[in-house]
C-alpha cells in the first residue's frame, strides 16, 4: 500500500516549488531495466507543480493545445509530503492494521484516519 495515492493534496518540501500545495494527478512507477517495478523510482505528477515549457506542434487534432504550453513534469515522491486532510499540515503518514486485515492511512501528526 502506497503512502501517497492518486487524488491526494501533497505539499512540496524541496526543491524550487517547496511549500507549493497540489493535487496527485498521477503516479509513477519506476521500471528497472528487466521490467520489473522499482519501489525506489516512485514520482508523482501534482497539479501546478514543476511547471515546464513545452513547445507544442500543432497536429491535425484541433483539440491539441499547440504553441508554447506549460505543463506538469514529475517529481520525485520523496519531495513531497501528505497534507492531511484533518489538520490541514503536511505530514508523515502510518498505516494501521485492523483486526479484519485491511489497511489503513493515518497521520502521524494528529493521529487521525485518512481513509
Ligand atoms: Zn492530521
Amino acid at each position: 500500500m502506497r503512502k501517497i495515492r492518486k487524488g491526494d493534496t501533497v505539499q512540496v518540501i524541496t526543491g524550487e516549488d517547496k511549500g507549493i500545495r497540489g493535487t496527485v494527478q498521477r503516479v509513477i512507477i519506476g521500471r528497472r531495466r528487466d521490467g520489473t517495478r522499482d519501489p525506489n523510482d516512485v514520482r508523482v505528477v501534482v497539479s501546478g507543480v514543476n511547471l515546464v515549457k513545452k513547445h507544442q506542434r500543432r497536429t491535425p487534432d484541433v483539440r491539441t493545445q499547440y504553441g508554447i504550453i506549460e505543463m506538469e513534469a514529475p517529481i520525485h515522491i520523496s519531495n513531497v509530503a501528505l497534507v492531511c486532510p484533518k489538520c490541514d499540515k503536511p505530514t508523515r503518514v502510518g498505516f494501521r492494521v485492523f483486526e479484519d486485515g485491511t489497511k489503513a492511512r493515518y497521520c502521524k501528526r494528529c493521529g487521525e484516519l485518512i481513509d
